[in-house]
């Protein structure tokens, strides 16, 4: 995948428009499961939040992958791509028990991530076993918003609790087979990390009848130059070993799980927008596109850094600019970043466009969502048609006034 094929797919269907290699999201599952080989029980479930086309769920399937997923809305997506019950693990939060036993029904696994509804679970479904969801205190990330580790934080079932855990367990003879835990989305220090391990391992002993240990995600890939990014490699070496230690004073071998969403897709995905107009102003020089945070919303809400190239101009000379959407709003995709030179009309490039970034799209402005493309040995396949006027419409009702 490269710059004239990454043109040639705005050429024929237009802008703005996501592409995704997949290529690089299989060379991303490999990595991963590589790292980890040492474990003779391995599962990969796809984060799917990250990016949830039908199409790429099906190529996770392909390559081994299971589901992780957050709203039956989810669950049903990936049955539909393929999935079994089997291979999907529901990780809710905030939902409502209905939702919870629709999901049950369809044959999922549970994770639960508190104790009013553990309680209510094991008294009504005893013989369903379920994994909980446990937060151990650990902030593992930097970015205070995307971390879910910490004492206040509205996810898992508190360390502190176990003892009403065991207790919960206990009077309902409801089984657990798994425990979990998602610390955050960014593990910046392996140390930390091995750390929520830990904790997590002293969790485990507790349960007798467990079949795997989920330790979530939160790997952290570059999006911009010298950006730290987790060491897979060392942390596969590390966990590992450690897994396995643990497995033998356990008795028993487990299955060690993780949920990637950012790791696989993340750097997959490339956002092209085309450049409308630019615009001079006292301080500075805009660029704006055909776009805004109703496509792309990560720099806004997250303060995130995407890569942006000039792919129309590559060798063009480097000038200063911003880059600004259409939305009737602030919505600033880089201030005073250093671009190939922009003529009106030109393709701009974000990079790491595949994770978190349609999946937040909308439609505000009563803008289109955008087409999304899978490049897949050489070729371009549309895998979503852009909007239309008539989507927009679609559910709204025309009253009489
Ligand atoms: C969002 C989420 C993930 C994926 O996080 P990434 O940072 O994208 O890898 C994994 N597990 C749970 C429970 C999540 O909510």
């Amino acid at each position: 995948m490269n710059i004239k094929d990454l043109l040639s797919i705005s050429d024929t269907w237009g802008s703005p428009i996501y592409v995704y290699d997949a290529e690089k999201i299989s060379s991303q599952y490999k990595r991963l499961s590589n790292a980890f080989s040492k474990v003779p029980s391995l599962k990969i479930n796809y984060a799917m939040k990250a990016l949830s086309n039908i199409s790429i769920l099906k190529l996770m399937r392909k390559l081994g992958a299971g589901l992780d997923t957050v709203s039956i809305q989810e669950v049903k997506l990936g049955l539909k791509a393929g999935f079994t019950p089997e291979q999907i693990i529901f990780t809710p939060n905030g939902v409502s028990m209905d939702e919870i036993e629709e999901a049950t029904l369809l044959g999922v696994q549970l994770n639960i991530d508190n104790l009013s509804f553990l309680e209510q679970f094991g008294s009504k479904y005893p013989n369903i076993p379920v994994c909980i969801r446990i937060n151990p205190h650990v902030m593992a990330g930097g970015n205070s918003n995307i971390s879910v580790g910490h004492i206040d934080s509205k996810f898992g079932i508190s360390i502190h609790q176990i003892p009403h855990i065991l207790r919960i367990v206990e009077n309902t003879k409801m089984h657990i087979n798994g425990i979990h835990m998602h610390t955050g989305s960014d593990i910046l220090d392996i140390d930390v990390f091995l750390y929520a391990s830990e904790i997590l391992f002293d969790t485990a002993k507790h349960f007798k009848e467990l079949q795997f240990i989920d330790f979530g995600s939160g790997f952290k890939v570059p999006y911009k130059e010298g950006d730290i990014q987790t060491n897979i490699e060392e942390l596969g070496e590390r966990l590992s070993s450690r897994f396995l230690e643990f497995c033998k004073d356990y008795g028993r071998d487990l299955t060690l799980a993780f949920e990637p969403g950012k790791f696989l897709v993340s750097e997959a995905g490339y956002f092209l927008v085309k450049v409308n107009v630019i615009k001079q102003t006292t301080s500075t020089v805009f660029a704006g596109v055909d776009s805004g945070f109703n496509h792309l919303i990560r720099p806004m809400f997250y303060g995130a850094t995407h890569k942006i190239e000039n792919i129309s101009n590559p060798e063009g000379k480097k000038r200063f600019y911003s880059v600004v959407g259409y939305i009737c709003e602030t919505d600033t995709f880089a201030s005073n970043r250093q671009i190939s030179e922009i003529t009106e009309g030109d393709i701009l490039c974000f990079y790491n466009a595949g994770a978190y970034c349609y999946t937040m799209a909308s439609n505000y402005n009563s803008r289109l969502r955008p087409a999304e493309v899978l490049w897949i040995n050489g070729e371009a396949k549309l895998i979503r048609k852009a909007e239309t006027f008539e989507d927009l419409l679609h559910n709204q009702i025309e009253i009489e006034l």
